[in-house]
């Protein structure tokens, strides 16, 4: 196992508390009360941040909805909403490695792999600022009789409840097309990790994004994120998190017939055919499971292995796994960094003891030797995993993975289907028409074939079954943050049955 040894870096001028932002002002919760937050290295409290309830949701919907109805962000053109986005993204992009040190000091992502997020967050304004100046909306003509046009119209204050993963990238992937679309927002972040969250504020201020439009209430989530989910003028809900918190807020959205949109949980698999290339399956399927420190919703954390390459597989994948570099995550020689908090760390380090029993152990399978502090996992690699074994079947959001052999292309297909989740898949084979059907058979929302996850921003992104209700991605977004008005226009005469014109009473 290598380690870094690099002394814990703590960057300077942290804030001394989080605030909310409501309205264009930083505030304290209405009632004063506070959480704390920790680093994931030390462990240690190293701020404390307002805890949002009811009423400070209240002010902050009301701001947004205020602005939504009275303010001019819903009336602006296009193009003068697409340049304060532009603006928002010149604005990350100059500070990325600010934000990359904070975001690495905050979840324990490593930096290299924190600044890349960062980067993305920025592409993600640019891309909606694209496409709302490029957005075309449909007529339809009934010859001689209507012409009949959709009128978009931004739905009004939308609720988003993001992750804590990678949080800041998360957030941008909701509040680009949610403030694209014109509609404001109230933002409620993970409480692991609200640090990034609030740079928000002065990017978005300085951009020009008018004061109303943007608002941030910190919480826990049965506080802060429930009064958001029940508040009667939030119309919609973006929600990314776990599947049973998808399933609670489903149901808290009934009341009100909300829109929603679903990101949750995963365990997809990543299925490698004797015919693959081996040395490139070997260095994504790595990547695709132990990048992002495993806590990654599309990690290919099973890995289907056809039996006549699975030893030679297993042993080659296993070497890479354990000279895995797991350490500081401000290290820039850091693979692997530490989890995001103590809590998450119990729950992997408890499947990690459970994969014991089910499988066959060939890397990792604990604390990495030299790291006794802090949230750190060796890179655990577990093979001849059964499909009913806990590890197969559950999201683990950790640097574990199960390896399992298959024996032909329909057991391989029944394996990757046979969890409850389906968010994304990956192909290994130079087969393409096997490529193909595969691809086309599994249930998944997003397949890559011969890549671990690399995003085109215009596709759907999303799962089904258990990982999630609804797709986002390009115009997708565009379409949950709006409503299509259907405006009907007659142009000849219109013939109608004329109730109550009988003269003639039967
Ligand atoms: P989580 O469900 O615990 O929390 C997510 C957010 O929901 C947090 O802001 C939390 O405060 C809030 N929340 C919790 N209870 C709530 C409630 N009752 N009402 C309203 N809000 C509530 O998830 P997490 O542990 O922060 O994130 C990890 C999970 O997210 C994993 O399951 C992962 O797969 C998933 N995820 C999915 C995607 C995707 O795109 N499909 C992306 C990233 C993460």
């Amino acid at each position: 196992m290598a380690t870094t040894q690099s002394a814990h870096h703590v960057p300077e001028n942290l804030p001394t508390s989080i605030r909310h932002f409501i309205g264009g002002q930083f505030v304290d919760s209405v009632d004063g009360t506070t959480f704390d937050v920790l680093d994931p290295v030390s462990n240690q409290t190293y701020v404390t941040a307002a805890a949002g309830k009811q009423a400070d949701i209240d002010l902050a919907v009301a701001a947004a909805k205020d602005a939504f109805d009275n303010g001019p962000w819903p009336r602006m053109l296009p193009r003068a909403r697409a340049r304060v986005l532009n603006r928002i993204a010149d604005a990350v992009e100059a500070q990325d490695a600010r934000l990359a040190e904070l975001e690495c000091f905050d979840t324990g992502l490593p930096i290299t792999q924190a600044l890349g997020q960062a980067q993305r967050a920025a592409e993600n304004f640019r891309f909606f600022a694209d496409l709302i100046v490029a957005q075309a909306d449909d007529t339809y003509k009934v010859p001689g009789r209507q012409v009949n046009y959709v009128n978009r119209k931004p739905v009004g204050v939308a609720g988003l409840i993001t992750p804590w993963n990678t949080p800041f990238m998360l957030e941008s992937w909701k509040l680009a097309p949610a403030l694209a679309s014109g509609c404001t927002v109230v933002l409620k972040p993970a409480e692991f990790t609200p640090l990034s969250a609030s740079l928000w504020a002065e990017i978005f201020r300085e951009a020009g994004v008018p004061d109303g439009v943007f608002n941030l209430v910190n919480g826990l989530g049965e506080e802060a994120g429930d009064a958001l989910v029940k508040h009667p003028d939030v119309p919609l809900i973006s929600f990314t998190g776990e599947t049973t918190t998808g399933q609670t807020i489903y149901r808290n959205c009934a009341a009100n017939l909300k829109g929603m949109s679903m990101e949750l949980g995963g365990k997809s698999p990543a299925i490698v055919f004797a015919d693959a290339d081996l040395d490139a399956a070997i260095d994504s399927t790595l990547f695709g499971v132990f990048s992002l420190n495993g806590e990654r919703c599309t990690a290919g954390s099973r890995i289907l292995v056809e039996r006549s390459i699975y030893d030679d597989f297993c042993e080659r994948y296993a070497a890479r796994a354990r000279n895995i570099v797991v350490g500081d995550p401000h290290d820039p020689a850091t693979e692997v960094g530490a989890l995001v908090h103590p809590e998450h760390y119990e729950k992997v380090m408890s499947y990690v003891e459970i994969g014991k029993g089910e499988g066959r152990l060939l890397a990792g399978g604990g604390r990495p030797p030299g790291l006794e502090a802090g949230n750190y996992v060796a890179p655990t690699v577990f093979a001849d995993v059964a499909p009913s074994a806990r590890i197969f079947q559950e999201e683990i959001f950790g640097p574990v993975v199960a390896i399992t052999p298959f024996d032909t292309d329909e057991e391989a297909l029944e394996l990757a289907n046979g969890v409850k989740y389906g968010l994304a898949a990956y192909l290994w084979t130079s087969d393409l028409t096997r490529a193909h059907n595969f691809a086309q058979a599994i249930e998944a929302g997003m397949v890559w074939l011969n890549s671990h996850n690399v995003r085109d921003l215009r596709t759907p992104f999303g799962g089904v079954k258990a990982s999630g209700l609804g797709h986002e991605g390009g115009y997708r977004s565009i379409d949950f943050y709006t409503d299509q008005q259907a405006v009907h226009i007659t142009l000849g005469e219109v013939h109608t049955a004329r109730f109550g014109a009988s003269t003639t009473r039967p």
